[in-house]
């Protein structure tokens, strides 16, 4: 696996793919730089080796060329955190965009504008590809969150640098904290998987239950582990279609060896809003009229148990509908639960959408080891696959 440390920037443009698709608020101001921060240990230290810059990425899903898309608001915000001036150029390729790359001095960066203003980049062209090759003299990837995607940028692109490729800082990170999970991850290890419905969750839970001895599982998913086992679970959110497969799953931890940890009482609500009535109860015995929207407090205390028995821990999906204050504290707990294991020593990995929203609303997000920056990619890379764009580099 090469990685910055394998090249020598003194005088070397990087070509370097960055996921700038960072949110903007209606002036135009970046409202979350984490994205930015997080490719700034690889930029820096291409800089500081001697070389210079050429930084491409995405934003938004632009339909052509559609200013409100322009990387070009976000200069400000780069500079302002890299502390280095960003020049820009308003075409990702052609010849404005190389004589610009071409005059790059030692020190500088260059940033292209949004490459899905072409439409040849998520088509994955190769002479697209081969235009933004031009621009650069080693290609970086340091996109994790577009890594499941063959697009020009992330993957097409290699192939015109065969000796000359690496991943960046942050690419490196999420590889090995992925690793120290799914291959190498201390005993005993832990997957807690949360979140809505159990058909987005399906390959990943089969994948896991070959790298995991204990797995809990919470949120929406519940109910149709529930459900499918005889329990009552009221209005609660369930996929029918999904039960057998929830019994099958069941069947399989079985025979693996693998200690499935379901909740055993739930928050209900009579009202999917957060001022609805609540009660506590038994997860088989939800009344008619009412959901299941968080774990209740002897769930909690349970996986709290489970948690600081394990070695290594991987969470992805909150355990109630966190986005609504009254139902958010199952989610907390397990985030406290999760930072204390870390603090005794565990090794604890949050990725994967909607639980990185949870771990930074509720300020876990330096308590726990590793916070992943894709979510996509991260769920692809949990299901076994190999992601386009790491493929691209180790071959
Ligand atoms: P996912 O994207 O699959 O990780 O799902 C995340 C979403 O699951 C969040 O928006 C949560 O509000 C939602 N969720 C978690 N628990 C429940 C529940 N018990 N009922 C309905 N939605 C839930």
């Amino acid at each position: 696996m090469k990685t910055l440390n394998d090249f020598n920037f003194k005088d070397k443009k990087a070509l370097i793919r960055v996921d700038f698709n960072v949110p903007l608020n209606d002036q135009f101001e970046v409202t979350d730089a984490t994205r930015i921060v997080s490719a700034k240990p690889t930029i820096i230290k291409i800089l500081e080796d001697g070389g210079s810059c050429v930084l491409m990425s995405h934003l938004g899903r632009p339909k052509g060329v559609q200013d409100e898309f322009s990387l070009k608001h976000i200069v400000p915000k780069i500079e302002d955190i890299l502390g280095v001036e960003v020049k820009f150029t308003d075409n990702c390729v052609g010849a404005e965009a190389e004589a610009m790359a071409a005059a790059l001095q030692p020190g500088e960066i260059l940033l292209l504008e949004n490459l899905r203003f072409h439409e040849e980049e998520k088509q994955g062209d190769k002479d697209f590809a081969e235009q933004l090759s031009k621009l650069g003299d080693i290609y970086v990837n340091d996109a994790f969150g577009t890594a499941h995607r063959a697009h020009a940028s992330t993957t097409i692109v290699a192939e015109f640098f065969p000796e000359h490729k690496c991943f960046g800082s942050l690419l490196a990170q999420e590889i090995e904290s992925i690793k120290k999970v799914m291959e190498d991850g201390e005993k005993p290890v832990l997957a807690v998987l949360g979140g809505a419905k159990v058909s987005s969750k399906i390959t990943v839970i089969e994948n896991i239950l070959d790298k995991v001895d204990h797995l809990i599982i919470g949120g929406g998913m519940t109910f149709t582990f529930i459900k499918a086992q005889g329990g009552k679970i009221g209005n609660s959110i369930c996929e029918d279609d999904k039960m057998e497969l929830a019994l099958d799953i069941l069947k399989q931890a079985e025979a693996k060896g693998v200690k499935v940890h379901l909740p055993v009482d739930v928050v209900a609500a009579d009202d999917f809003s957060n001022t609805a009535n609540t009660q506590f109860c038994d997860v088989t015995a939800i009344p008619d009229g009412w959901e299941g929207v968080d774990a209740g407090p002897k769930s909690i205390e349970i996986f709290d148990t489970v948690v600081n028995q394990c070695k290594t821990i991987l969470w992805n999906g909150p355990l109630g509908v966190f986005e609504m204050e009254s139902f958010a504290k199952g989610t907390i707990e397990l985030g406290n639960s999760i930072a204390n294991a870390t603090k005794n020593g565990a090794f604890s990995l949050v990725g994967g959408g909607d639980s990185v929203a949870a771990v930074k609303q509720f300020g876990f997000e330096n308590k726990v080891s590793y916070v992943s920056t894709g979510g996509g990619a991260m769920l692809e890379s949990l299901e076994g696959k190999t992601l386009p764009g790491i493929a691209a580099i180790l071959d």
